[in-house]
Parts: C-alpha cells; structure tokens; sequence
C-alpha cells in the first residue's frame, strides 16, 4: 500500500524547539504516524510530553546556542529509544532591530541557534546515521527569508538563507550514505515567532494581504510536509526546500 510509505513506526527522531509552535506540531504528526520522538528545548517540553505520552516522547533540556548539549541529545535518543532515524532543526529564534543599529549580540545569538549548532547537530546525527546503517533523514526548517531579504532581520535572514544553502551541500555530501537533507520554509505561522508581528494592525493586515490562502498558518499545516521528508515517501528527494506557505513566494 502506497501509505505505508509514510509510516514511521519504529522511527526514533530528534525535534528541536519541542516544547511549543512548529516544534511541538511535528513532534505530534511523528508520534502519531508511528515514531518515538526526543524533543529539545530551553524549556521543559512538559506539555509535548502530557499530549504525546511519556512512552512516545522524552525531552533534553538543553540550550542550543552552544555545541556542548550535542553529544548528550545523540546519546539520549540512542540510551531511550536504541536508535537515531529521524533530526529535525526546528529550533530558531528572531531578533529584530534596525540594520543600521544591529547589535553584535543580536548576530551571534541568532546565527548560534539558527546556523552554527543546526550543522554541528546535523553532522552529529549523520555521523550516527553512518555508524547505525541504513541511513537517516535530516529537516531543517528554514523561512520565507531563506528566498527574500525582509526587514530589520538581518542576522535572521542570513541564517535562514543559510539553511538552504547548508541543505544542498550537506546532501550532495550525504546522500551516498542513504541521508536525506531537505527543508521546509513556512510560510507565516501563528506562533510565539510572529506575536509581535501579528500584534503590530498594520504589518499584521500587510502580511494577510499578500498571503494568497487568506490566513496565517498554523501548527497543523506543517504536518504533512514532516512525515513526507522523515518518510520512505521522499527517499529520492535530496537538498530541496519546500514551502508550506500558503501560495506566498508565488506572488
Ligand atoms: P517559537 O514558538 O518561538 O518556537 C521556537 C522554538 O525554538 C522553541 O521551542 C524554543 O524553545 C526553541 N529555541 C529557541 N532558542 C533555543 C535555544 N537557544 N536552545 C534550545 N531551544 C531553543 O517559534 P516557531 O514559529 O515554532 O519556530 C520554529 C522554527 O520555525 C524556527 O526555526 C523559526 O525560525 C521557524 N519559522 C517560523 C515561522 C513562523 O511564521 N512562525 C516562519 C518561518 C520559519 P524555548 O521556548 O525553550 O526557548
């Protein structure tokens, strides 16, 4: 059956940023389509956890704007759930201040996050990938400013716009090993990410405006496009991003 090919079941993933938003809408699609999943974030991931069971979902507390809790999330998921099958790079956050005025501070903190430990942790699951056999599946999630400039954002912009360009190198690099590097760019979200966009009436009704489908995105809309790259379905789909965006960068 062809929708066998989007079971997960004896899956083991790594979700980055778990405890809210996108992070906890794929960490529920991967458990609901049959796989184990190991959630991280600054914060305990508690109500991941009371959603999805404690059988199907551990978390790491960790704080990924350093490299150091990188080895223990391999380990983890390896100690819990004998395996690693399964990275998304989720976590991510946003600073935003007028270029001219762009803090030092602002730059590191998101390209930390964002760029830096989303390679070193791909490397560290793809080095896990190769030791287990049989391959992995690797998704980052990257932005609508992976394609397009957007404003007051720079070091935001820079990193997304990285991820998609670290998502075709590390798959021409990888895919002989049976790794499958792609990403997903949402389009704009209802999340803690986008409160203070949507808060502000004027860029908030802007942004409706030029979203083709009429609303802002949810949680929710992210789970198809998950299960279909962490899947068999996409085992010959290597270092693309694929919006999930409402018809945005169509305009
Ligand atoms: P969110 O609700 O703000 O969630 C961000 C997640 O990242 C949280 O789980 C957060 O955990 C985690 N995180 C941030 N800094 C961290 C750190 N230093 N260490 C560990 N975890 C950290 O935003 P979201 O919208 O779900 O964003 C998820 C991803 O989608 C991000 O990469 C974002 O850039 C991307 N994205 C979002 C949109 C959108 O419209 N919402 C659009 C395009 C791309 P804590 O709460 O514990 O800090």
């Amino acid at each position: 059956m062809v929708l066998d090919m989007f079971d997960l079941s004896g899956k083991v993933a790594v979700v980055t940023g778990s405890n809210t938003g996108l992070g906890q809408g794929i960490s529920k699609a991967f458990v609901e389509a049959g796989a184990k999943v190991i959630g991280v974030s600054r914060s305990d991931s508690t109500e991941t956890q009371e959603m999805l069971g404690k059988d199907n979902f551990k978390y790491v507390k960790a704080d990924l704007s350093s490299l150091e809790p990188i080895d223990g999330i391999i380990k983890t998921a390896v100690e819990e759930f004998g395996r690693l099958d399964i990275l998304v790079n989720n976590a991510g956050i946003i600073k935003r201040e007028d270029s001219i005025d762009f803090s030092v501070e602002n730059w590191d903190l998101v390209m930390n996050v964002n760029c830096r430990t989303l390679f070193f942790l791909s490397q560290a699951a793809a080095r896990q990938f190769v030791k287990q056999g049989g391959g992995g599946k690797i998704i980052s999630i990257a932005s609508m400013l992976s394609y397009q400039g957007g404003i007051r954002v720079p070091s935001y912009t820079a990193s997304k716009s990285a991820v998609k360009g670290l998502t075709m190198t590390l798959s021409n690099e990888w895919a002989k090993y049976g790794i499958n590097v792609n990403a997903i760019a949402p389009g704009y979200m209802a999340t803690n990410n986008t409160q203070a966009l949507r808060e502000d009436p004027d860029r908030s009704s802007a942004i409706l405006e030029r979203i083709p489908a009429g609303r802002w995105g949810t949680p929710d809309d992210l789970m198809g496009a998950a299960i279909f790259l962490a899947s068999k379905a996409s085992d010959y789909v290597n270092g693309f991003t694929l919006a999930v965006d409402g018809g945005w960068l169509g305009r």
